[in-house]
């Protein structure tokens, strides 16, 4: 997979080189380039925004620098899908993540202060595949937090990232339910003991058990996934629940 990210801040994207994702790009498994928008500018400050037309608070990215790194970065026939942070766009999810990791080359365009001006992604969108994706109900100062959360939940979903493929079966937002919860050992710590179920080495009791917790804890933290789930993903004996 090809991933390139543009930002004013390159170093935010730094964790990028780290852990599972270093590796996968050690690997050849994922080019991911880092660009600085302010490679586009023109004059000495580098600057890369104005003041809002109409008038208001804070500053807004200009148009220029974005379509000539477009034009730079993407110079023939084949066309990323490109993603633009925002807290007004698309909300991110694992079905999102899912729709990402099958995407031959992705581009992430990281806003700051109050935003890219509009006629970048109207502009873009005339070449592209462009959505706006927003992480979450909340604003940050800019894209690049936005854009290190989504890689992370794309490439791992990327064949040969991850190095136990079978761990993103039952995970949380993948099957409409959460994970149940996790242990190791001692057995006993500071007088919390493991659930005994877990010690039994009966994998179909163990599977149950499992189930049932993922469930029950689905109902208390999230029901609004229980009211969504597909009731064919249900058995007989998760209905007696
Ligand atoms: N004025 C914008 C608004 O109210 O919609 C907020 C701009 S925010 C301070 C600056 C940049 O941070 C945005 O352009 C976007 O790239 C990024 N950003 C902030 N919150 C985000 C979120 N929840 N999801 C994705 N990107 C976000």
């Amino acid at each position: 997979m090809k991933i390139d990210v543009v930002t004013v801040f390159p170093e935010y994207l730094q964790p990028l080189d780290l852990s599972l994702i270093g590796r996968a790009r050690e690997r050849g498994m994922l080019d991911l380039n880092v660009h600085d928008l302010r490679r586009w500018t023109h004059d000495v400050h580098h600057s890369v925004d104005g003041a809002p037309a109409g008038g208001g608070a804070g500053m807004v990215m200009k148009p220029q620098p974005w379509g000539e790194c477009f034009d730079e970065l993407i110079p023939g026939e084949a066309k990323p899908r490109l993603l633009v942070t925002s807290p007004a766009g698309r909300p991110f999810t694992q079905a999102m993540a899912h729709e990402l990791a099958a995407e031959p080359w992705l581009m992430f365009a990281c806003g700051r202060y109050e935003g890219i001006d509009q006629r970048v992604v109207d502009y873009a969108a005339e070449r592209m595949e462009v959505t706006e994706v927003s992480i979450g109900d909340y604003v940050l100062f800019g894209g690049e937090v936005a854009v290190l959360a989504i890689i992370e939940a794309v490439t791992r979903l990327v064949p040969g990232v991850l190095g136990n493929a079978a761990s993103l079966d039952d995970e949380s937002h993948n099957a409409g339910v959460l994970e149940a919860p996790a242990y190791t050992r001692p057995a006993e710590w500071r007088g919390h003991e493991i659930p005994p179920v877990l010690l039994s080495g009966d994998h179909g009791k163990v599977d149950r058990w499992r189930r049932e917790q993922a469930l029950l804890r689905t109902a208390q933290a999230r029901p609004d996934l229980l009211e969504r789930l597909d009731p064919g993903s249900l058995d007989k004996r998760d209905r007696l629940l």
